[in-house]
């Protein structure tokens, strides 16, 4: 059965500088008061997991008490995160309330990493949380951005979801939807020839958790997304639609338009 499932990017803050990113920028975020609305009006749309983004969710300061109160009604969490802020300490706090860390890797590779804008060290720091993780119930996952820039490199990263538990590794084809990735479209296009012919040799490969593609139409069908200000937000055509604003609608009028959302999108409620 299909989940109900939204895309929380709580901040548009961020300490990795991608060249590639499409983030959605805005120059204020939520208070947690406002946030806490947003998150009363899911928990009655009995929504099943939130996967909180950014920017960097990490950096966004009450973060970690939004989760609790999801937890505590029976959403499940899911960070995505480029790892930076994160520590064994930091894991060991969220623990309780995690569901699942979506790390963001897309090579090893130093020199590439550093090109990219993730920064020297990205790939090793990834690993060594991986190797914390092990022992932990959190359940991981993967995320790359697959470029022109880094193409060769992807294949770098197939030992390592061999070789630690990943529940899932999900390769994006690069978009220019907004932000960076618009103004450096040339320098990370890459042809759906190309993008495809990596993922079927990747399928080839003896890996044992799902290897899921996304396109551009994957990400208009699959998300509906909360942005720091409060907007939920969904992509047509390449392009965000808000459709509804925490302070322009009452509660319930919000509670209506998810629902028939969802209803649309995903065929049930
Ligand atoms: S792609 Fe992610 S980690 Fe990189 S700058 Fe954008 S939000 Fe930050």
């Amino acid at each position: 059965m299909k989940e109900k499932t939204v895309c929380w990017n709580i901040t548009s803050n961020c300490n990795e500088n991608c060249e590639f990113c499409y983030r959605i920028i805005c120059n204020k975020e939520n208070t947690y008061e406002q946030n806490k609305r947003i998150l009363d009006i899911l928990i009655n749309l009995k929504i099943d997991r939130i996967t909180w983004s950014g920017g960097e969710c990490l950096l966004y300061p009450n973060l970690f008490d939004l989760m609790k109160e999801a937890h505590n009604n029976n959403i499940q969490n899911n960070i995505i995160t480029n790892g930076k802020a994160l520590t064994p300490t930091v894991i060991d706090e969220i623990e309780e309330y995690t569901d699942y860390i979506t790390f963001s890797l897309d090579a090893l590779n130093e020199e590439v990493n550093t090109y990219l804008g993730r920064g020297k060290n990205h790939g090793k720091h990834v690993i060594e949380l991986l190797e914390y993780l092990k022992n932990k119930k959190i359940k991981v996952k993967l995320n790359s951005i697959v470029t022109k820039k880094n193409i060769d490199n992807i294949r770098e990263i197939i030992d390592i979801v061999k070789r630690y538990k990943i529940q899932r590794w999900k390769l994006f084809k690069f978009i220019s939807l907004r932000g960076k990735s618009l103004k450096n479209k040339n320098e990370f296009y890459i042809e759906d020839e190309k993008y495809e012919k990596l993922i079927n040799e990747i399928r080839k490969e003896k890996i044992s958790c799902p290897i899921v593609e996304c396109k551009e139409k994957d990400i208009e069908n699959n998300y509906l997304l909360i942005d720091p200000i409060g907007n939920f937000i969904i992509t047509v055509d390449s392009k965000d639609k808000i459709i509804c604003n925490l302070e322009n609608e009452k509660k319930e009028e919000i509670e209506g338009i998810l629902r028939n959302e969802f209803r649309r999108k995903l065929g049930f409620i």
